[in-house]
């Protein structure tokens, strides 16, 4: 059983925010709303952002779903002051990747852009675009 049926990344995010299919995402984006926000862990303790069926780092198979830890931290971050037309009333406003350990999530954080700095500690909630009231993903200090 070598299973040649790969996934061949048709639920894979990567188009995200282009008005196309991003179910996967909207689900994940669901259960942080909900307080709920969770993982994907393989068997060897990589972590990865759903939706997937296979490891992005090693390829196995065997995902665990874990809870998404209630903080993390700031690991870098930029301030938009020229957005994309879709995020015209929004700016400016700061974009960070927050490392929850072993796994990382990119939103909008939901503060003074200035006030961002790389080690702070954020909590992942679900908000909307001020400009498409688009859902994403909206980062509180805590
Ligand atoms: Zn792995």
């Amino acid at each position: 059983m070598s299973g040649d049926e790969r996934d061949q990344g048709t639920t894979g995010g990567s188009d995200r925010g282009r008005g196309g299919r991003n179910d996967g995402f909207d689900d994940l984006l669901d259960a942080i709303e909900a307080g709920e926000g969770y993982y994907l862990r393989c068997p060897n303790d990589h972590g990865s952002l759903p939706p997937r069926r296979v490891c992005p780092h090693c390829g196995a198979r065997d995902l665990d779903e874990h809870p998404l830890p209630e903080s993390g931290t700031v690991a870098t971050h930029t301030v938009v002051r020229v957005p994309t037309p879709q995020f015209a009333d929004d700016a400016p406003y700061a974009t960070a990747v927050v490392d929850f350990g072993t796994v990382r999530l990119t939103g909008v954080v939901d503060a003074d852009p200035e006030a961002v700095e790389t080690g702070m500690t954020v909590g992942a909630t679900v908000g909307e675009s001020r400009t498409s009231g688009e859902r994403l993903v909206r980062f509180v200090p805590r």
